[in-house]
């Protein structure tokens, strides 16, 4: 079966040296591997600076935080995407407000956004579904019109572009993981792309239990909340030997993603995806909606091409679900959703194979 998800590890003769050596350092807590990853992560993204993390859940953490998200407050969020998103408002004992999506492209919906706004709010989260890049000028907007922080949770959206920059240029906060199934992967790990300086140095005292690194331990005075969020040298190694290869990796995923938009457009029964102007989606999972889906992912897997919604609409989550909202874009979305592989392990072949099982019908 091709899988929708696989996890990329760097061939064992160029990562188990670099792994070997920092395992056997006598330092493999937070140092200069991690100080390195930081530096490389932010060229790769072209601005900004990088917070490295244990999880993609601890940067949404810190960047409510940042935010100015106080425990009673709201923030609007989207129903479409993998539970942490909306999990980490709840860490902070905020509410979760939801927006409708888009139909043409399954993200935020602007509007819905602008109509959810009241005094309550305190921060916007954006989700780059799948890959596919939010309706970036319009939330910029919005988050300077009511003067409201945005996230940008860009954890299926590494390398994704708008106006030719990269995820991690175009609000306050950007989100990544490094998880198993991510573009990238350091086993376990995420970061927090941070573009204000001083919300930087907030957000390193806030990983690592609210002391000063910069400071000993007796001068430190601890002011503020803080966690144990900090990235080791083990995972961040691991990342620098990914970060080797990770223009490349992410662009095999974007070919297969355009080839299939290219082949399937016109296809009986299939609506692709819209996307928004000046943006380059980093297709980490190919979306499409189909009528009758079940036939067609019973179709896709009896041919041996996995095929899945993969993630529950959060709103189907009695505790996530603070203020049941009508949602007809994503009603009408989530029943024609489904997702095929497009990943690094598609080939062409596997590629011109689900098109052909596309254009047969199902
Ligand atoms: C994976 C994921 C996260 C959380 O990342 P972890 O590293 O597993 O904590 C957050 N948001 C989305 C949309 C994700 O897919």
């Amino acid at each position: 079966m091709l899988p929708l998800v696989k996890t990329s590890i760097p061939p064992r003769d160029i990562l188990m040296p670099k792994l070997e050596e920092i395992l056997y350092s006598g330092y493999v807590a937070q140092g200069e591997a991690v100080e390195q990853f930081e530096r490389k992560f932010e060229e790769y993204i072209g601005g900004g600076n990088t917070l490295s993390l244990n999880s993609g859940t601890a940067a949404l953490h810190i960047a409510l935080i940042l935010a100015g998200v106080k425990e009673g407050d709201e923030v609007i969020s989207t129903a479409l995407t993998a539970e942490p998103t909306n999990v980490a408002i709840k860490m902070i004992g905020a509410k979760v407000r939801w927006a409708d999506i888009d139909i043409k492209t399954g993200n935020i919906s602007p509007d819905a956004i602008e109509k959810a706004i009241n005094p309550k709010t305190k921060a916007i989260i954006v989700v780059d579904y799948a890959g596919i890049p939010v309706d970036v000028k319009r939330i910029q907007e919005i988050s300077e019109k009511y003067n409201i922080p945005v996230i940008e949770d860009a954890a299926h959206a590494l390398g994704a572009k708008y106006n030719g920059k990269k995820t991690g240029n175009h609000f306050p906060f950007t989100v990544y993981s490094f998880q198993a199934i991510k573009h990238l992967t350091t086993i376990d790990g995420g970061a927090l792309q941070i573009l204000d300086n001083e919300l930087y140095e907030k957000g390193k005292i806030i990983r690592w239990f609210g002391l000063d690194k910069k400071l000993t331990r007796m001068d430190n005075n601890i002011t503020i909340q803080g966690y144990k969020y900090h990235m080791n040298n083990v995972n961040a190694m691991i990342g620098l030997v990914q970060l080797e290869n990770i223009e490349k990796l992410v662009q095999k995923y974007i070919d297969n993603g355009k080839y299939l938009d290219e082949h399937l457009m016109g296809v009986e029964g299939v609506e692709l995806i819209q996307y928004y102007p000046d943006t380059e989606s980093s297709y980490w999972l190919y979306t499409l909606k189909v009528d009758n889906r079940d036939a067609f992912i019973k179709k896709m897997e009896n041919n041996g091409i996995m095929a899945s919604e993969l993630h529950k609409r959060n709103d189907l989550h009695t505790y996530l679900n603070d203020f049941p909202a009508e949602m007809p874009n994503l009603d009408v979305f989530y029943s024609k959703m489904v997702h095929l592989p497009c990943g690094w392990w598609v080939t062409k072949e596997d590629c011109d194979k689900i098109i052909k099982l596309i254009k047969e019908g199902w």
